[in-house]
């Protein structure tokens, strides 16, 4: 499973930590990477998921067969007219609220004209000079605690272009390609930031918040498999301290957060090396080589007058008034930063708990019925959603919507834990038959006869049975080595097939061998 998919796994998220090294590592080299320090900047471009194209009736829907959603409009023949999507042009909007943008009440569509079969009209309709919001930010919570602020530069609405299929899978090995057009006038946003970010581990965390952010808006399903979400990154290196930015790379072919990540960092210390070694950088645009795991040279970076973009003379300005505005901000979601906060407050969950629940939107809603329902701590239920719940969603690829516990189930059994009826030991088994069969917890322990022994005389007589079986770790808990009642309590345990309160039968144990 691709790291994308993965939505409550520890290793998903921003609470995670791993090593970024790897074969793209270096060795043995001149300069102290420690003296410099990247500033990182990420243009990312989401597939809106409104019903139609940007500019067309055509559908959006992935997976058509190739072509079968084109019009003469998103395939540019000669006469047709673009029409803007209200819906795609609101989905800027909520998104721009969302990062804190400032959303302009005039914007325009622009002619970028480059020439490339993927593109039939040979200019792709986009916005320049007066985009359709900026000036934002969003706080992406760092490792060790804290966030980084990420400013956002400017958010404006695109035309998608289409998809080359190169016969044989590569471009330069193959004799055609195919063109596939139901994608060309699919609505994007692009969200730039700032080089604000400065480390390869804020990018993957800035990337994974916003992700969040768009799902919890309902804007995108942000699948970087489908294309539906895709980033490049600049990155430039500068001497710690120094106030003034080095020379931008741009990086492109990045296919995951991962990805991203790494092709970052072994850029971060390409550059680093380079300068060190009194070497100047060059403005150009590097290629990610997943395979090598290294960064090519493409080219040298265009600049935006070999576009020649002009304004669109087919669509009037987009003149937003405030009402709209505020009527959009007013259907705004609580969004991931602020209900991680209210769930440490209210629920008082840990910092990391309150992170992966709050990643997806369907999780935090999942998290927050099943505690209404419980009645009793918060911090039980997160185990339980974050722990059992999330490893077999992970292990089945079940997604939250479609688990077949209920909230109310879950509540349900950690009720008959705190009542007795079932041991914190069994109540894994009984989760799992729960989630596999979607039975109540009431049906499964009465099915599977799970119901915790509360007869003592019962219990009493089992510890009799284990403390004769075991006379050597019995003596041995006389002789004062505490540690051996652990084997005698699992023994009793295992004797009752997990059914007996461990609690119970540590005390029993104490009791009957003290009275020797
Ligand atoms: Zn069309």
């Amino acid at each position: 499973m691709p790291d994308e998919t993965l939505t409550m796994s520890g290793e998903a998220g921003t609470a995670r930590k791993h090593q970024t090294t790897g074969p793209g590592r270096r060795t043995g080299d001149a300069a102290d990477e420690s003296q410099f320090e990247p500033a990182i900047g990420l243009e990312v471009h989401v597939e809106l998921s409104t019903e139609s194209k940007l500019f067309c009736g055509c559908s959006t829907a992935f997976n058509a067969p190739p072509n079968s959603h084109t019009c003469p409009v998103c395939l540019g023949l000669p006469g047709v007219l673009p029409v803007v999507n209200r819906k795609a042009v609101e989905f800027g909007i909520r998104t721009a609220l969302a990062l804190n943008c400032e959303v302009a009440g005039f914007s325009k569509f622009d002619r970028k004209n480059y020439f490339y079969p993927d593109l039939p009209k040979n200019y792709q309709i986009s916005q320049y000079d007066l985009p359709l919001a900026s000036g934002g930010h969003i706080d992406v919570p760092v490792d060790g605690g804290g966030a980084r602020c990420v400013r956002i530069k400017r958010v404006h609405l695109e035309e998608d272009a289409g998809k080359s299929v190169h016969e044989g899978g590569t471009i330069t090995g193959s004799s055609f390609s195919l063109e596939d057009y139901n994608r060309t006038g699919v609505p994007l946003l692009e969200i730039v930031s700032e080089p604000d970010i400065r480390s390869p581990e804020e990018a993957y965390a800035y990337l994974s918040m916003l992700r969040s952010v768009l799902r919890y808006l309902d804007v995108s399903d942000c699948k970087m498999e489908e294309g539906s979400l895709r980033c490049d990154a600049n990155i430039s290196v500068r001497p710690k301290g120094s106030f003034v930015l080095g020379t931008p790379i741009e990086l492109k072919n990045l296919n995951s957060f991962r990805a991203v990540e790494k092709a970052l960092a072994y850029e971060a210390r390409r550059q680093a090396e380079a300068l060190g070694a009194g070497e100047r950088i060059v403005r150009e645009t590097r290629h990610w080589d997943e395979s090598r795991q290294v960064t090519v040279s493409m080219r040298r970076k265009e600049e935006a007058d070999d576009y020649r973009y002009f304004p669109e003379p087919d669509l009037v300005p987009l003149e937003i008034d405030e009402g709209w505005v505020d009527e959009v901000r007013a259907t705004l979601p609580e969004l991931p930063g602020a209900r991680r906060e209210r769930f440490m407050r209210q629920h008082g969950l840990p910092a990391y708990d309150a992170a992966i629940l709050t990643e997806s939107k369907d999780v935090a809603d999942y998290f927050e019925a099943a505690v209404a329902a419980y009645g009793g701590d918060a911090k039980a239920v997160s185990n339980w959603v974050i722990g059992e719940l999330a490893r077999l969603m992970n292990a089945t690829g079940t997604d939250i919507r479609d688990a077949r516990v209920a909230p109310t189930a879950l509540a349900a059994m950690l009720n008959m834990i705190d009542d007795g009826t079932i041991s914190g030991k069994i109540a894994k088994t009984v989760f799992e038959e729960m989630f596999a069969t979607g039975k109540t917890p009431d049906q499964v322990v009465a099915e599977k006869g799970l119901v915790q022994i509360a007869d003592e005389s019962e219990l009493a007589r089992i510890v009799d049975e284990v403390v004769a079986e075991n006379s050597r770790a019995a003596d041995e808990v006389r002789a004062g080595k505490d540690r051996a009642i652990g084997f005698l309590v699992g023994q009793v345990m295992r004797k009752t097939r997990g059914r007996a309160n461990p609690q119970a039968v540590n005390r029993l144990l104490q009791e009957r061998l003290s009275r020797d």
